[in-house]
């Protein structure tokens, strides 16, 4: 069983764009990230501060916009309309969720599609979508496919099973595995909570991929013999020998699942770490896009 290390191929592609971005400081080019963060909900303002400190590690320019919870809906996006202009930022990511006050979907769609690098714009949707490779593709399934790519795992031909049909994960992850090309060409299967029979669709999986947000859910009887198992799960559960009273596992009860599979992602230290990677990455490309 191989036990498929994030950390490390996180490492590995944030080594590569500090390597571009040398080479781009060169000609005078440096790309920047601006990250939002609206209120004070404690797990937005640690992502916020990783993403923030990932930058600054690798000497990229940042911008850390922290606005307070009763932030109204208009403010916000004349934040987001100054930044779409301001030509040092080539990447905007506004931290989900945001207050309940605020509508998502109003602020995605404001954000320039050419510096939406968490690839939610519709514009983007619809080019993941369409294979054009222009487009911004979510983090997080991008980083799925980073960690088969560079496991020599097969996904032509392959059945792969994802379980979670958000925006954020299942969805695009589908269009991305079956798109054609390098990581892609697999035979793909969306499951949800509506599915009948779901420990039966997903023995079928060579390679079998929860995003479901449920500790532990994905058991043995769910996983064939030989398969590769991907958790996408960050689930807090409470923990008293924890420093901080809890610990994060996945969406797979990995004990017992890892002894069944060829290789499987730990949580945490599997897909969690490629997230920042490919958010970095994809900031660079949107630079290399608006400039050429
Ligand atoms: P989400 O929007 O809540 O979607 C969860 C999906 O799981 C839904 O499609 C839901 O089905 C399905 N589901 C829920 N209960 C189910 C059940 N009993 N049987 C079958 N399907 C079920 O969650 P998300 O944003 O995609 O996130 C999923 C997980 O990934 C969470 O733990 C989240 O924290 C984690 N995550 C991790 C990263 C990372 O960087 N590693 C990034 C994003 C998310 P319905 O559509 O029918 O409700």
């Amino acid at each position: 069983m191989t036990l498929i290390d994030g950390k490390a191929v996180s490492q590995k592609v944030l080594t590569e764009c500090a390597e571009k971005l040398t080479r781009l400081a060169a000609q005078g080019r440096k790309p920047g990230l601006a990250v939002v963060l609206v209120g004070e909900d404690p797990a937005s303002r640690a992502y916020v501060g990783s993403k923030v400190k990932t930058c600054a590690e690798l000497g990229m320019h940042s911008r850390k916009i922290e606005l307070k919870a009763a932030t109204t809906q208009h403010e916000l996006l004349a934040v987001v309309e100054e930044l779409n202009y301001d030509p040092d930022i080539h990447g905007i990511l506004v931290q989900s969720p945001p207050p309940p006050h605020i509508d998502e979907t109003a602020i995605v769609r404001a954000i320039d599609p050419r510096k939406d690098v968490d690839g939610f714009h519709p514009v983007n949707v619809a080019g993941l979508a369409l294979e054009d490779g222009a487009a911004f593709v979510p983090c997080t399934p991008l980083g799925c496919q980073r960690l088969l790519l560079e496991y020599s795992i097969p996904t032509e031909g392959a059945r792969v099973v994802i379980i979670g049909r958000s925006m954020i994960v299942g969805k695009p992850l589908a269009l991305l595995l079956m798109a054609k090309g390098r990581g892609g060409n697999a035979t793909v299967t969306v499951a949800h909570s509506r599915c009948r029979d779901l420990p039966g669709v997903c023995r079928e999986a060579d390679i079998l991929i929860a995003a479901i947000g449920r500790p532990g859910f994905v058991t043995s009887d769910f996983v064939k013999e030989g398969a590769v198992v991907i958790d996408v799960g960050i689930n807090r559960v409470d923990d008293a020998s924890a420093k901080n009273g809890y610990r994060i596992v996945g969406d797979v009860n990995f004990e017992e699942v890892a002894p069944k599979c060829s290789a499987i992602t730990p949580v945490p230290g599997g897909v969690g770490p490629m997230t920042i990677a490919m958010l970095i990455s994809n900031t660079l490309k949107a630079e290399r896009l608006i400039h050429g």
